[in-house]
């Protein structure tokens, strides 16, 4: 491992710089770094996924971290590609245009707004929207204007001086993704008007351990949040954390919605916190330790099965999260072929396994009595698009079994 991808952060958010050791998954490649040289597979780096607890805010967080420059060399993800996304941004935006009874003389920015599918949600005749994205790919949006950088206070006041104030700021499914929390958290401040919103959904670490969706822990996601958490970090901050909603998004979300102190314009059920913070007084990572040695030794008795019957194991789903799974399941070894919907991975090596990936095409053909399903929060969308091209021979097994 080269000494200069890593990068030891100091301090949380909050300020403070003491922490406790929290969980560890095995050390293992980039999660995304899939590639169609197979002695690139074979020869990638591994990194650590140590989460750590912050001990005055409480922000869980893994550290040391893989800089950023480095994580998102080939970055190809894009929202309208995000199975559901579109859909669910669509209904998110008439929501937000009612509650927030926003209208012409309003501004929304939306960070992290990628290919824009969350702004293009909204009819640019009765609200005024702009993104920021740093993405290259992401940058020429029809009809929106789009800041083509990394979020900071300097560029809240760019957009500021050319835009105005924003009524609401949004950012989905980034905040983890953002090295330093309390600079980007300073920008929301300073681009918010002061009876503005902060409306942000996030990872809920707390269902994701409880649903077992050990594939949102990865190097990617520095932080991994609570509602204790950020309401002390929102404080440092002089805003508040206003109201908060559970959404069923990878494994278990929230959608926060967070004003500056002295904010009173709008209505809020704060009450509603109380729920939250009683649940994560529960969270236990033994428990979850317990339930991911248990799947292992599951897993580990099917692949015996299919090897005492002399056949093939597959796993259906190349994604980021297969790459967690494969490492934390200890199974980097044990698949033969992988199969995935995307054409864009057919033919390519996943990451340090080098586990080669099948068309479902090439999949039927085979025919296999075998599959382990990575994919396994879709595994009932799968199995229909699927079961009929394969023979009733066919055994499956998720990764994990939905609760
Ligand atoms: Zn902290």
């Amino acid at each position: 491992m080269k000494l200069d991808d890593i990068i030891e952060v100091n301090k949380c958010a909050c300020g403070n710089n003491e922490f406790s050791p929290l969980y560890s998954l095995p050390n293992m490649p980039l999660c995304d770094a899939y590639t169609s040289k197979y002695e690139e597979s074979k020869g990638i780096k591994n990194y650590p996924i140590d989460l750590f607890i912050c001990s005055n805010c409480e922000l869980i967080q893994i550290r040391p971290v893989v800089k950023p420059e480095v994580l998102y060399e080939n970055y190809i993800y894009t929202s309208s590609s995000s199975f559901g996304l579109p859909e669910h941004f669509k209904i998110l935006s008439q929501y937000i245009v009612k509650r927030f009874e926003l209208s012409s003389d309003d501004l929304l920015i939306d960070l992290g707004c990628n290919d824009g599918t969350f702004l293009k949600a909204f009819d640019s005749k009765n609200l005024n929207v702009a993104g920021v994205e740093p993405s290259p790919a992401c940058s020429n949006i029809k009809d929106i204007q789009i800041y083509n950088d990394y979020f900071s206070k300097n560029l809240s006041s760019t957009i500021q001086a050319e835009l105005g104030k924003a009524t609401i700021v949004t950012a989905f499914n980034m905040m983890a993704n953002i090295l330093d929390l309390s600079a980007f958290i300073d920008g929301v401040y300073n681009l918010l008007s002061d009876e503005g919103v902060f409306i942000f959904e996030t990872g809920y670490i707390v269902e994701q351990v409880n649903s077992m969706t050990i594939e949102m822990i990865n190097h990617e996601h520095y932080y991994y949040f609570t509602v204790i958490s950020l309401e002390k970090i929102l404080d440092k901050h002089d805003m508040e954390l206003m109201e908060v909603e559970s959404i069923d998004n990878k494994g278990g979300s929230i959608r926060c919605f967070a004003t500056k102190k002295g904010s009173n314009k709008f209505k809020f059920n704060k009450d509603g916190l109380g729920d939250f913070r009683n649940k994560e007084l529960q969270l236990d990572f033994n428990v979850f330790d317990q339930k991911l040695q248990k799947r292992k030794s599951e897993i580990k008795n099917f692949i015996l099965k299919a090897r005492k019957d002399g056949e093939k194991v597959y796993g259906f789903g190349a994604s980021a999260g297969t790459t967690i799974l494969l490492y934390s399941l200890d199974i980097v070894d044990e698949i033969d072929f992988l199969v995935d919907d995307n054409q864009v991975r057919h033919g390519m090596f996943a990451p340090g396994s080098a586990i080669n990936i099948l068309s479902s095409d090439e999949y039927y053909k085979k025919d296999p009595k075998y599959t382990i399903i990575f994919a396994w929060r879709f595994t009932e969308i799968i199995m229909k698009k699927h079961k009929n091209n394969l023979s009733d021979k066919h055994e499956l097994f998720p990764c994990f079994d939905l609760i």
